[in-house]
């Protein structure tokens, strides 16, 4: 599983706004997954 996909597992499924077959990018989603990326935060801290 990629890092968007991780992302998407972890954050938007506890999201208020999250759809099944989601495939946006909020804000929030792309700042996170950016953190990730550059391991200034783990999946597990998100
Ligand atoms: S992309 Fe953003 S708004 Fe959409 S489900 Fe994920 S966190 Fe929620």
């Amino acid at each position: 599983m990629g890092v968007e996909d991780e992302v998407r597992a972890r954050l938007c499924r506890r999201c208020d706004f999250y759809k099944e077959g989601e495939t946006l990018e909020c804000a929030a989603f792309k700042v996170a997954k950016r953190l990730v990326e550059q391991g200034k935060v783990s999946l597990d801290e998100l």
